[in-house]
């Protein structure tokens, strides 16, 4: 069955303790909304129009609830990124960031900023798009600890976090204040917000790098986001995040969304009761080299563990989706879940 509600309507219903659908989630393509228009991944990067355009088919053809964009924050300052025709966008050349780099106002205006150009241009485009009154748009970027790496390389990111604090402080100031002047220049514009934070997971460093390094600023960041937008932000860490689920909390988290390595029934066990828990549907076993049929088990199967979390559930990916996911796995995902995710929720339907 068709949803019977826009992502809009069905959110204010939510909020209001109306009626609803279906349950909302929280799949979205990123870079595998190349695909949905047939354009290069490297195209989707580079030209805004053709971004905004793969994923506004994307929310027609699939149903999503919100359309996103991404902030890539590295290049402000002085970071190189390569944008590869066919796979995700990487860094070829990190930037020093040592002595005087660390005095600069890098960022500057950040709507002038020119190394942000195609994000503004895609943000502007989303907001004013034609399904803009259906569907929510919301921005994301790195947690600053990743963004640190990605700026002066993650290697010497851990090493001087073991060796020179004082830098990393630094370091974490600078784009912490860029990240925080591109929440602040979104004041007004309705978006949403959510942060990936991959080099905070605890399979890169251990909880007490985390909550000298990461925390503070995560908690820095998610202050701006809840005051411009007025929402609690999703935060997503890859890997092992058992450790963090609770700072999470404590940094104003409105959703957690897990890896699929960690298991959903624990995470709605331990913070279930203050946020809301997203996750985990397999990016690589499931959607990538799975059947329709294994996709269709791993949405059921993520269900049956967390439907009931007391502060919500969101289905979600587990991960980033692989940017060469068959179609027909997007389709069986999306089509179970408007059969599973039927309102009223009956665990008879995903038992
Ligand atoms: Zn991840």
């Amino acid at each position: 069955m068709p949803d019977q509600m826009t992502p809009k309507e069905r959110m204010k219903a939510l909020g209001e303790g109306r009626p609803i659908d279906r349950i909302p989630h929280g799949f979205g393509l990123g870079d595998a909304a190349a695909r949905v228009t047939g354009i290069k991944v490297s195209e989707y990067h580079l030209d805004a129009k053709s971004q905004i355009e793969a994923n506004v088919a994307a929310y027609r053809r699939y149903g999503l609830d919100g359309l996103g964009a991404f902030a890539i924050l590295q290049n402000v300052f002085g970071a190189e990124t390569r944008y590869p025709d066919y796979s995700t966008p990487m860094v070829v050349q990190t930037a020093a960031l040592e002595g005087d780099d660390l005095k600069r106002d890098y960022i500057g205006e950040p709507r002038k900023n020119p190394h942000l150009r195609v994000f503004w241009d895609v943000v502007d485009g989303l907001l004013g798009s034609p399904v803009s009154d259906e569907v929510p748009v919301s921005v994301f970027m790195e947690g600053p600890y990743t963004l640190a790496g990605r700026v002066i390389g993650v290697d010497k990111l851990l090493k001087k976090s073991l060796r020179d604090p004082e830098y990393v402080i630094a370091v974490l100031d600078k784009v912490s204040e860029a990240q925080i002047a591109v929440v602040n220049a979104l004041e007004g514009s309705g978006v949403g917000f959510g942060i990936m934070d991959p080099v905070s997971s605890g399979d890169l460093i251990s909880h007490d790098f985390y909550l000298k390094f990461s925390k503070p600023y995560e908690k820095r960041l998610f202050d701006a986001m809840i005051r411009v937008s007025g929402q609690k932000p999703m935060i997503h860490i890859c890997g092992d995040s058992s450790k963090l689920w609770r700072d999470a909390v404590d940094v104003g988290a409105g959703v957690f969304s897990v890896d699929n390595r960690m298991d959903l029934e624990l995470v709605k066990e331990t913070i279930g009761g203050d946020i809301a828990v997203s996750g985990n549907v397999k990016p690589s076993e499931s959607m990538l080299f799975g059947s329709p049929e294994d996709v269709r088990a791993d949405l059921r199967e993520c269900f049956r563990k967390a439907w009931d979390s007391p502060a919500g559930y969101v289905p979600g990916f587990g991960c980033g989706l692989p940017i060469d996911t068959p179609a027909e796995n997007l389709e069986a995902l999306f089509d179970e879940l408007r059969v599973v995710g039927r309102f009223p929720l009956d665990p008879e339907r995903f038992s």
